[in-house]
């Protein structure tokens, strides 16, 4: 039998529940597909946990800044960088009208996003991935597998694309993404030992073949990223031990400040893309694409869950206003993630632009190109 709905979002991450719960404050059934089945939830380490202060009003608008009370996230109060010189400075974030951003626990973030969209009546199949599509005259077929690649189906009248950087939905449909650049990212969660406490703030340190990031989370966890080129990878740093080694290299600020306070507990590296990448169409007719499906982000940024929530809120709001007859809204969210694509691009130039240290270094010449703006 064909289930109905008015909205499948495919994804369940933090872009597909924002529009999930964009959708239902606005009165429209929708569902969410899921390909991840909730007992794996806590397992699948998603990278990618600091959020700024500005996050604060897109929590508020969406309705979900208490899910942020909970002791699993920490404050961040600002960024240590060593960045454009040797010497650490100090980015904090007082003074600003929110005083600190968060160091999300990301698995537990995802699952209260979840839990709180049901609450509110959003639809979540998990265990499921869209594995094909029909165009009707008023919606979509939706075919969708379980994980024992049984077949079943959605009728909907609007589809949305949250499945990430892989954009499925729109491949699917034709559509290609440009990638900006091949960043990639090998992170680790590491553990600190109990005598060394770690400000609350994000540690973020250039070296000649990219850079590392650390951000201490809950619990004595530490997310450690080292951002590089796909093509400049040293194969060694998939190993823990290497990678652990590499982490508290004492020519480093943070090396020498983590030294001999972090092991790896069975933690495991992983190689995952973060090139600045865009798909070349981000809506069409009955389908729009949000969060990292339709644009993602350097990690330097740290604006990715902060687009996919943005993202998200305004996608349903779209949504919701064409399903009622506006023949423009869709047009309008596309302006809106199109600008905020622009301003993200001017931001990170200018972060690039301000370490001229190894400007003959594959990795910083390849961003030579960005210059400084004002
Ligand atoms: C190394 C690294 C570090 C990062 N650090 C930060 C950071 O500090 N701060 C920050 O804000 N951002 C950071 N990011 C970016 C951030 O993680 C992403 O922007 C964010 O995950 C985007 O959320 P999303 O919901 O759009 O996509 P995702 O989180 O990727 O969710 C997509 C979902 O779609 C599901 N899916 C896939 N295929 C299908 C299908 N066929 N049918 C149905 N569902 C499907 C997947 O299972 C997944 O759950 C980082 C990224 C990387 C790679």
């Amino acid at each position: 039998m064909e289930r109905i709905t008015s909205v499948l979002i495919a994804g369940g991450g933090v872009a597909g529940m924002a529009t999930a719960l964009s959708l239902v404050n606005r009165g429209v059934k929708c569902t969410v597909v899921e390909p991840i089945v909730e007992t794996e939830m806590s397992l699948v380490d998603k990278v990618g946990e600091t959020i700024p202060p500005s996050s604060a009003s897109i929590l508020l608008r969406a309705g979900i800044d208490h899910l942020l009370a909970d002791p699993a996230h920490l404050p961040c109060y600002g960024n240590h960088f060593v960045w454009g010189s040797s010497i650490p400075y100090e980015k904090s974030f007082f003074g600003q009208i929110h005083p600190h951003g968060w160091h999300l626990d990301r698995p537990f973030f995802e699952k209260q996003l979840r839990n709180h969209a049901i609450s509110r009546g959003v639809e979540w199949l998990s265990a499921h991935r869209v594995a094909h599509l029909e165009k009707r005259s008023n919606g979509w077929r939706v075919s969708l597998k379980d994980s024992e690649n049984a077949t079943n189906a959605v009728l909907c009248n609007f589809l949305v694309d949250a499945t990430g950087r892989h954009s499925r939905i729109a491949r699917m449909l034709g559509g290609q993404r440009t990638r900006v650049d091949a960043l990639v990212g090998i992170s680790a969660m590491l553990t600190t030992t109990d005598d060394i406490s770690l400000p609350h703030y994000t540690f973020i340190e250039a070296t000649p073949d990219g850079w590392w990031y650390a951000a201490p989370l809950s619990g004595h966890r530490l997310s450690m990223v080292f951002m590089t080129d796909a093509d400049l990878v040293d194969k060694r740093m998939l190993e823990t031990a290497y990678f652990l080694k590499a982490a508290q290299a004492p020519d480093t600020f943070i090396g020498s400040l983590l030294k001999g306070k972090i092991s790896c507990n069975n933690a495991e590296t992983t190689l995952r893309p973060a090139s600045t990448s865009l798909l070349g169409e981000r809506t069409g007719d009955s389908w729009l694409a949000v969060g990292d499906a339709a644009y993602s982000f350097d990690p330097i940024s740290s604006y990715g869950l902060m687009s996919a929530l943005e993202g998200g809120y305004y996608a349903g709001h779209a949504i919701a206003d064409t399903l009622s007859g506006s023949t423009d809204a869709i047009l309008a969210y596309e302006v809106i993630i199109s600008q905020a694509f622009q301003v993200y691009l001017k931001m990170h130039s200018h972060q690039y632009a301000t370490e001229q240290r190894w400007r003959e270094m594959p990795f910083w010449k390849r961003r030579g190109q960005y210059s400084l703006t004002s």
